[in-house]
Formats: C-alpha cells, structure tokens, sequence
C-alpha cells in the first residue's frame, strides 16, 4: 500500500474552526486526522503540505518510520504547529492501519482493556447558586464527572477575586451534589504561583479530582513550587508537544494526571510512549479534548488500551457536532464513550459536507486586568 494524497480540510462550525486531514491511499483505503492548535489552522495546513513530500509514495503501515522522518527530517525542530500537523498525519495513519487489517485502532495498542470510557462534563453559572444547579442538572443526566473553570468578571481578569469566585462556585457545587461526583477545576492558565497555592489550600476541603493547568506551560518547573503547598491533584499538558516536554513533569512527578492532547502530541504514536513513561510515576492519563469527532476518536482508543488512564475529556463529545461532515462518530452513552467495532478509528468522513462549511479567521478571547494590561483566557 502507498499513500497518494494528503489533503487538509480547515472548515468552520458552530463557534470555531476544526482542521482535519485526510490520507489516501492506493488501495482506496483512507486516514483522518485532526491538528490541534486552534487558531492557527492556516499554519496547519501550510505544515501538512510542508511534509507531503516525505509521504506520497510511502507504505502509510510504516508508522514510526514515518513519524522519525517528520519529526527529525528537516534538522530544525518545527515546534508545537509542526507536531500538531504531525499528529493529524499520525492519527490518519492508525486508522489506515486499523482498517487495513480489518481491527479498531484500540486493537492494535493493546486490546480492549476496559469496556468503557468515563468522561467528564462541564458545569457552571453566573452564580454560585446557578452553579450548583448546573452541577446537580449534569449528574442528574448520568456525568460522573464534572468540570468548571476559574472565570473572568466580563472580560476582566483580577486572580485575587478570580480565585474568591472559583471558590465560592466550587464550594457551592459540592453541596449540591454530594462526595460520590468528581468534581475538578480548569484554572486554563490564568494564574501565578501564589495564587494557584492561594486557590489549591482553599479548594483542598471541598476535594477537588483535580485543579487543571493553574500555570502557563513555558517554565514547568514552577510546579515544584506548587507542589510543595498543594495536596489537591494536579493536571498538567494540553499545550505541550512530544515527549520531551512532558519529560521534566513525568520525571519529577510534577503533575498526576497527564492532560495529553493527541493533535498536539505527536499523535496516537507519542501520546502511547508519553503514556506508558506516566505509568512508571503512577501518573494517570486524562486526555485534552476541545476538537471534533476525529480527536474524540483517537482519545477514545488510547483510553480503551491504556490502564493508568484517569477520566477522558468529553469536550463535545454528546453534543451534535459536524454531523453531516462525520456522518458516522463514535458511541456515548450516559457520560461513558463506548469502544466501536468498526475497523480505524470507527469514524466515515464526508468531503462534500466539509466543503460545505468554509474557514473563517478567528482569534481566541483576550482578556484584562483592571489596569488594561493583557491576562491569559
Ligand atoms: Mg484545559
């Protein structure tokens, strides 16, 4: 078998772009795959056509001979866009592979070792009393899990009051639902070390599953710190790309959850050894989730055929999302992803229907602190 094309798909729904990629082959078998860094898709599309040229002509089986040459072939590290476009081409190749010999992916990491998959839903409100009654409505509808964020003030991000309101909304959705729903906190960068240790003492009595990414992802090292005054879990890695920058976090067991995202990793081929290296620190996996169906797929199998896997983000996972374009998604029921028996990855990919929702250039939010100057969102 050899690969014929490599075609990119940036494509606008709902409020965001999603980019997938699609690998042909000569045997009309094809691969999806989905890049990761949002909000800069254009670039995605630029990286992918940057590597064609080592992939037409190639046996798409040959996954790690391929992901070698991508990764090291041009002598200049391409950084996090280059291995999110990386992932897109690694993903598709599993599914090829799984399709080609007739198995879903989860088959060939290891099998089926687990029936289920749990996932974790959001929850929150403008109040703490609208929080607790999102949190009692999403366990009601059958989530274990749960998740809110540290929030802003509309638009203005002061830490001290951010960390008085996660608090406040947190504390309110434990009354509501009781010991028996894990409930964690997203705090997606947007503090410093004082006041991720000022939140992290605060939140210790209400027993958080755990407190996500409070830092940015450059100096991971600033964990240490953190770690030496917060006993609540902590979940750290959607931004980083390969092993080598999870290496210092695994190694000095400065995070116990791994937030591996498959589009930025490197794909089903690094997340594996990313995952395996966590099982020697019992640090459990809980793979990031923002994309669509393709990423929701991927997770779904590394999920099914890893062991020190934690809880999976559900992201839209449950929601209608790109119907028409995936005609054919992966299985969920009541808060759990169910592994499918089709072959791949389980997914069917429309062209026409991608064709139908063209790119549109956007730019995260940006928000203040009080004084005007920029804070992470
Ligand atoms: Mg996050």
């Amino acid at each position: 078998m050899k690969i014929t094309a490599v075609k990119t798909f940036p494509i606008f729904f709902g409020s965001r772009n999603y980019l997938l990629v699609k690998v042909e082959t000569d045997e009309g078998i094809y691969g999806m795959g989905e890049f990761g860094i949002t909000w800069k898709e254009q670039a995605g599309v630029g990286a992918v056509r940057h590597m064609t040229s080592d992939l037409i002509g190639q046996d798409p089986m040959n996954i790690e001979r391929i992901w070698q040459t991508l990764f090291r072939g041009d002598f200049f590290p391409g950084g996090r866009i280059n291995m999110a476009a990386q992932s897109a081409i690694d993903i598709a190749l599993w599914d090829i592979k799984g399709k080609a010999l007739g198995q879903p992916v989860y088959m060939l990491l290891g099998g089926k070792l687990r029936d289920k998959v749990a996932c974790y839903g959001s929850f929150g409100g403008a109040t703490p009393e609208q929080t607790a009654a999102s949190a009692r409505r999403q366990a009601a509808a059958g989530w274990k899990y749960l998740r809110n964020a540290v929030m802003d003030r509309e638009g203005v991000l002061e830490p001290r009051t951010a960390v008085r309101d996660a608090v406040a909304h947190f504390a309110a959705a434990r009354e509501a639902v009781g010991p028996d729903i894990e409930l964690c906190i997203d705090v997606h960068t947007r503090l410093d070390t004082p006041d991720t240790i000022r939140l992290g003492r605060e939140l210790e009595k209400y027993d958080p599953f755990f407190i996500e990414d409070p830092l940015r992802c450059e100096n991971p090292q600033s964990y240490r710190l953190v770690r030496q005054h917060v006993s609540c879990p902590l979940a750290v890695g959607e931004q980083l790309a390969t092993k080598w920058e999870f290496r210092q976090l695994i190694e000095e067991e400065l995070m116990d959850y791994a937030r591996i995202d498959l589009c930025i990793v490197g794909g089903l081929t690094e997340g594996r050894k990313v995952a395996n290296w966590c099982e020697t620190h019992y640090i459990k996996i809980v793979p990031h989730n923002p994309l669509g169906p393709v990423s929701a797929a991927a997770c779904l199998h590394l999920d099914v055929a890893t062991d020190n896997f934690g809880v999976q983000e559900g992201g839209l996972i449950g929601h209608t999302v790109l119907e028409d374009v995936f005609p054919v998604q992966i299985p969920f029921k009541d808060g759990y992803l169910l592994p499918p028996d089709r072959p791949g990855l389980g997914i069917e990919f429309n062209e026409d229907a991608a064709s139908r929702h063209p790119f549109q250039w956007k730019q995260g939010p940006r928000l203040r602190r009080e004084d005007g100057s920029f804070t992470n969102w």
